[in-house]
C-alpha cells in the first residue's frame, strides 16, 4: 500500500570526526522516502528552492518515488548545519536557515488524499497538520520531531500529537519533550497526548517500541565504523514505516519486525556521507542484515 510523507528536502552541510562535506542533500523527508522506496510506494510532499540540484530530484525518480507533490519555489533550499564530536550519537546544530519552508503551503495533489498511511517527518508542526487537514481519514498517522520544533513550536507540536498513532523520537528530544530523565515514564507522558506507540531511538544503543502494556528492545547494528550519522532517525523510519506499509499488519509483532527493519535500514546509512550508502542498496544485503539482526539478538531460555 502506499505511504505518504511531509518533511524537509535540505541541503546539509555537516562535520564529523572523520571528514566534512557542504551542500550536500538531506533533509527529514528525502531520507525517509529513499529508504521506505525499498519497501513500498511513496508519496513525496515537500519543497525546495530554485537552487536546488536537478540532479537530486532525478534520483528520487529513479528511485520511484512520486514527486507530485514536490514543489519547486522562488528562493533557497532549506539548510542545516550540523557537528558531531567522537560521541556520534548527538547532532550540535550550528545552523538552520528555514528558507522555503518558512512560507510553505502544502497542497496535497487529489491523488495522494486517500493514502492510508501517511508520515509527518521532522517539519515544522503546523506544516504537519496542515497535511492531515487534506487527507482523507489515513488507517495510520506517525510523527517524527527534534528539539528545534519542541523548544520553539511545543503548543503546536502537542496539538499534532493529539493526530498522531505513533511517534518516532531520539532519547533526548523523549526527555525534553516530557521533562523525564525516565525513558519508561517519558513514553507514557507521550501516550497521554495522543500516540498509542512510542519508538524511542537510541543511537548506538538501539531502539526502544513502547507500545500501551509492552516494550520492545532492538540493538543497533554493531558497526566497526560510523561514518555520517546524519539522516540514521529519517531512514529509521523510512524502513519501519515502509515496511508496516508494505504488509499492512499493524500488530505488535509486525511493528517488532518493522523496528527492526528500521534499525537495519538506519545501520547503511551511517556507513557514508548524506544518502550515498541507501542510494542503492539490493534488496538481498537488505534480507542478510535484518537475518543477522536476528541472530544477534537471539538467546535460548533458560
Ligand atoms: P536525523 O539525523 O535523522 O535526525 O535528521 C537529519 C536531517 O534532518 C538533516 O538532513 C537535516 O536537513 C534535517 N533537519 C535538521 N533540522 C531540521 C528542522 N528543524 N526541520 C526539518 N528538518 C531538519
Amino acid at each position: 500500500m502506499s505511504l505518504l510523507v511531509v518533511g524537509s528536502m535540505a541541503l546539509d552541510s555537516v562535520k564529523t570526526p572523520f571528514g566534512e562535506a557542504d551542500d550536500i542533500l538531506g533533509g527529514s523527508a528525502t531520507y525517509f522516502s529513499t529508504s521506505s522506496s525499498y519497501f513500498t510506494d511513496v508519496r513525496l510532499v515537500a519543497v525546495v528552492g530554485e537552487d536546488f540540484p536537478q540532479k537530486h530530484i532525478d534520483f528520487l525518480k529513479l528511485r520511484k518515488i512520486d514527486i507530485q507533490g514536490l514543489e519547486r519555489t522562488e528562493g533557497k533550499t532549506f539548510r542545516w548545519k550540523g557537528e558531531y564530536g567522537y560521541d556520534l550519537n548527538e547532532a550540535h546544530t550550528l545552523d538552520t536557515q528555514l528558507n522555503v519552508l518558512e512560507t510553505f503551503q502544502p497542497k496535497i495533489p487529489e491523488g495522494y488524499k486517500s493514502t492510508p498511511i501517511v508520515f509527518l517527518a521532522n517539519i515544522d508542526p503546523d506544516l504537519q497538520r496542515d497535511v492531515l487537514a487534506q487527507v482523507e481519514s489515513p488507517q495510520l498517522v506517525a510523527a517524527d520531531t527534534m528539539n528545534f520544533w519542541i523548544e520553539g513550536k511545543r503548543d503546536s507540536l502537542l496539538e499534532t500529537l493529539k493526530l498522531v498513532d505513533i511517534l518516532h523520537i531520539n532519547e533526548a528530544e523523549a526527555r525534553q519533550l516530557t521533562e523525564e530523565p525516565s525513558l519508561v515514564k517519558a513514553a507514557r507522558k507521550i501516550f497521554s497526548y495522543g500516540p498509542k506507540t512510542v519508538v524511542i531511538k537510541r543511537g548506538e544503543y538501539g531502539v526502544l517500541l513502547f507500545t500501551h502494556d509492552n516494550v520492545f528492545s532492538a540493538p543497533a547494528y554493531p558497526l566497526e565504523e560510523v561514518f555520517d550519522p546524519t539522516g540514521a532517525g529519517d531512514t529509521f523510519a523510512g524502513g519501519f514505516m515502509g515496511y508496516l506499509a508494505n504488509t499492512m499488519d499493524f500488530s505488535e509483532a509486525a511493528m517488532r519486525r518493522a523496528t527492526v527493519m528500521g534499525s537495519v535500514m538506519a545501520s547503511f546509512n551511517v556507513e557514508d556521507f548524506s544518502l550515498k550508502r541507501i542510494r542503492d542498496l539490493d534488496y538481498k544485503e537488505i534480507e542478510n542484515r535484518y537475518r543477522e539482526f536476528k541472530r544477534l539478538s537471539h538467546f535460548e531460555d533458560i
